[in-house]
C-alpha cells in the first residue's frame, strides 16, 4: 500500500529515548545545545507510523521531499515509546468498579475516588449498612448486596459464611475479593447460588465438619457464584461503560497497548464488541489484544475453537485483535491461594490449582502449541512454575517449536534455578513487580513466610539467566495501582512498604526496567516488529513524560508526570471523549 504522506508531522522534544539500543536517541549530534533548532530532537510520523527519529537536521532528507508540519507541543517534554502493559483485565475490572466497594486501597470509580476500608471490622460494618438499605426486589425478597474489593491479607482475615450470617441471615450477601479468585457468601446467597453440602464442584470451601463455608474459589466455582448476581454485575451497557472507564485510567498511566488476559470470561463476542465500539467511538485510546481464556474458549466453541480465533484474527486490525491463549494454573498471590513447594504455607494451607487438573494441562495446551499459537500461562507459586516448566519441556520434546515465546504470567514466587530453566527452554516471563512494595512484607508472617516473600518477582535472576521479561499490573485483579513507571521504580529499587530494600540482588537497572514496559513487553506479545520502540517503520505510539526517567532519582520514577500519549501519530489528548472519560474515571 502506498504511504499517505499528507499528514507528515514532526514532533520536537527535549529528549527522546527510542529503546532501540543501536540508536538510543535516534541520530543525535552530541554538540546539539539548547536553542539549536536544527539540532532539536524530533520524531517524524506519517500514516500512523514512524518515518524517522533523530533531529530536524538528520531527517532533512525526508523533510525536503514531503510537505510537513513541525509540532512543538512536546518541545519541553521527554518522549518514550508508548508503554505496554502486557497483562490487564480492563473490561472485567471496569465492571467490578461499578459495584459497592469494600477494598483496602483508594479506588477510582465513575463517581470519583472511593476510600479504602482498613480492616475486616470496617468491611463488616459496611456490609451491615448496605444490608439495611438494600430493600426488596420485584419478587418481594431482599435484594442481594453485591460488593467487590475484599483483601483477606491486608484487611485481617478471610470472611466466611457464619461471619456473614452474623451480619444478616436474610439478605443475601455476596463479597468478591479484590483479586476475584474468591467469592464469599452467606447462607441466603449460598441458597441462591444453588449449592449445598452435598454438591461436588471444584473450589467449594468447607469447614472441617464438611459444611460449606461460603467460599467459592477460582474460576469454576467463582463462575457459579456469579450466576444469581449476573443481572446486577452485568447491567445493560455495563461492558462499554467499563471499557470507557478503563480506557481513561490506562491512558492516564501512559499505556498505549495492553492485553485482556481473560477474554471470554463473560462473553467472547460481547467483550470484543464493547472494545470495538469504544475504539471506534474514540473513548478507548489504546491498542488491545484479546487473549482467550482457554477453558471458556473450549466450552464456547469446542472443536471449532481454533477456527473462531482465526476468524477474529481476520476481523481484527492494528487496534483490536486476538493474540495467544491464556491458562490459569494456580490461585492468586494476594488471596494466598497460589501453590507453594516445600516448606509450603506458614499455617499449612495448600493453595489451589486452576480449574484444569495439572495432569491435563499438557493435553489442553497441545492443540494451541501445534497450531503455532503463543501460550500465556499463569503461575504465581514456585510449585506451579515447576509444573509449567515440566509441561513446556514436554511440549518442546514431543513437538519441537522455535521462537514459541511461551510466557509464564506473574512469576511471583520462583527460584534462581527456575529462571535458568525457563531461559534454557526459551520461555519468558511477564511479572508483577508491584507486590514487592505492596504485599511482600505483609506475607512474611502471613501465608508465604519471609524467604519467599522477600524474593517476590526475581527480575535480577531472570536477567542473569538471559530470559526476556516484561512488567505488568494485572489491573485491577490484584491490590496494586496501575502505573508502568511505578512498576519500573519498584523493579529498580525493590523497596518494600516500609522502605527496606528486599532481596537487593533481584534489582534491575533503569534501562532494563524501561525495556520491560516497552520493547521487551512488545517482544513477549510478539509485537516487537511493530511496537515497543521508536524506530522507522513502527507504529507511531509514544508516551510523553514531564521528566526524563534516565535522569531522575530512581525512587521517583513513579512520580514522573505522564503528559500525554500519542497513538498512531495522533495525540490522544485531542481524541473525542478523551478528557470527558478522564473526568468520568475520577481523575
Ligand atoms: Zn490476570
Amino acid at each position: 500500500m502506498a504511504t499517505d504522506w499528507s499528514d507528515l508531522t514532526v514532533y520536537t522534544a527535549a529528549r527522546i529515548h527510542t529503546m532501540d539500543p543501536g540508536r538510543p536517541h535516534g541520530s543525535a549530534p552530541a554538540d546539539a545545545g539548547p536553542g539549536d533548532r536544527a539540532g532539536a530532537m524530533a520524531v517524524a510520523v506519517a500514516d500512523g507510523r514512524i518515518v524517522s527519529v533523530g533531529t530536524l537536521d538528520s531527517m532533512a532528507p525526508w523533510l525536503r521531499r514531503h510537505p510537513h508540519t513541525v509540532d512543538d507541543r512536546y518541545a519541553e517534554r521527554v518522549l518514550l515509546p508508548g508503554f505496554i502493559d502486557p497483562h490487564t483485565h480492563l473490561r472485567m475490572s471496569g465492571t467490578f468498579m461499578g459495584l459497592n466497594y469494600v477494598g483496602p486501597i483508594d479506588s477510582a470509580s465513575p463517581t470519583g475516588v472511593r476510600a479504602g476500608l482498613p480492616d475486616r471490622d470496617a468491611v463488616l460494618n459496611q456490609l451491615r449498612s448496605l444490608a439495611s438499605e438494600t430493600g426488596t426486589g420485584p419478587d418481594g425478597r431482599p435484594r442481594p448486596v453485591t460488593t467487590w474489593g475484599y483483601d483477606p491479607a491486608s484487611q485481617k482475615g478471610h470472611l466466611d459464611r457464619d461471619l456473614l450470617d452474623s451480619i444478616s441471615d436474610t439478605v443475601p450477601l455476596w463479597v468478591c475479593s479484590y483479586a476475584p479468585h474468591i467469592v464469599y457468601a452467606n447462607t441466603p446467597m449460598i441458597e441462591l447460588i444453588g449449592v449445598d453440602d452435598t454438591t461436588d464442584v471444584h473450589g467449594l470451601g468447607r469447614y472441617p465438619d464438611g459444611r460449606l463455608n461460603g467460599w467459592f474459589i477460582e474460576t469454576g466455582a467463582v463462575g457459579l457464584a456469579f450466576k444469581p448476581v449476573a443481572g446486577e454485575v452485568y447491567r445493560p451497557g455495563f461492558g462499554r461503560e467499563a471499557v470507557d472507564r478503563m480506557g481513561a485510567v490506562t491512558r492516564a498511566a501512559g499505556i498505549t497497548t495492553t492485553t485482556d488476559m481473560i477474554w471470554g470470561f463473560e462473553s467472547f463476542d460481547g467483550e470484543w464488541a464493547d472494545h470495538r465500539a469504544a475504539i471506534d467511538g474514540g473513548t478507548f485510546p489504546l491498542r488491545m489484544l484479546m487473549v482467550p481464556f482457554e477453558p471458556r474458549l473450549r466450552k464456547a466453541f469446542g472443536a471449532d475453537m481454533l477456527d473462531y480465533l482465526a476468524a477474529k484474527r481476520a476481523e481484527g486490525d492494528d487496534r483490536l485483535t486476538t493474540h495467544g491463549v491464556k491458562y490459569v494454573n494456580d490461585g492468586s498471590y494476594p488471596s494466598m491461594t497460589l501453590r507453594l513447594g516445600f516448606p509450603g504455607y506458614l499455617d499449612g494451607e495448600e493453595g489451589l490449582t486452576g480449574e484444569i487438573p495439572w495432569a491435563e494441562v499438557y493435553d489442553r495446551m497441545l492443540p494451541f502449541w501445534t497450531a503455532g499459537i503463543q501460550i500465556h500461562s499463569h503461575a504465581n507459586g514456585d510449585e506451579t512454575v515447576d509444573m509449567t516448566l515440566d509441561v513446556l519441556q514436554r511440549l518442546l520434546h514431543d513437538h519441537p517449536r522455535f521462537d514459541h515465546r511461551f510466557v509464564i504470567e506473574h512469576y511471583c514466587l520462583s527460584t534462581p534455578a527456575q529462571a535458568r530453566r525457563l531461559a534454557a527452554l526459551g520461555g519468558m516471563a511477564s511479572v508483577n513487580a508491584y507486590f514487592v512494595r505492596y504485599r511482600a512484607q505483609m506475607h512474611a508472617d502471613s501465608g508465604f513466610g519471609p524467604d519467599r516473600s522477600e524474593a517476590t518477582a526475581r527480575l535480577g535472576s531472570l536477567e542473569r539467566a538471559g530470559a526476556t521479561f516484561a512488567l505488568h499490573s494485572d489491573f485491577n485483579l490484584v491490590v496494586t495501582p496501575l502505573s508502568p513507571l511505578l512498576a519500573a521504580e519498584i523493579a529498580v529499587t525493590r523497596t518494600g512498604a516500609d522502605g527496606t530494600v528486599l532481596a537487593p540482588g533481584e534489582r534491575i537497572s533503569v534501562d532494563r526496567a524501561l525495556r520491560a514496559i516497552t520493547v521487551d513487553a512488545a517482544h513477549i506479545l510478539r509485537r516487537d516488529d511493530r511496537l515497543g520502540s521508536i524506530e522507522a517503520g513502527k507504529l507511531a505510539d509514544l508516551t510523553v513524560l514531564g521528566d526524563d526517567p534516565y535522569e531522575v532519582d530512581p525512587a521517583r520514577l513513579g512520580a514522573i508526570e505522564v503528559v500525554d500519549t500519542v497513538l498512531g501519530g495522533v495525540p490522544t489528548s485531542q481524541l473525542a471523549g478523551g478528557s470527558a472519560t478522564a473526568a468520568a474515571a475520577g481523575r
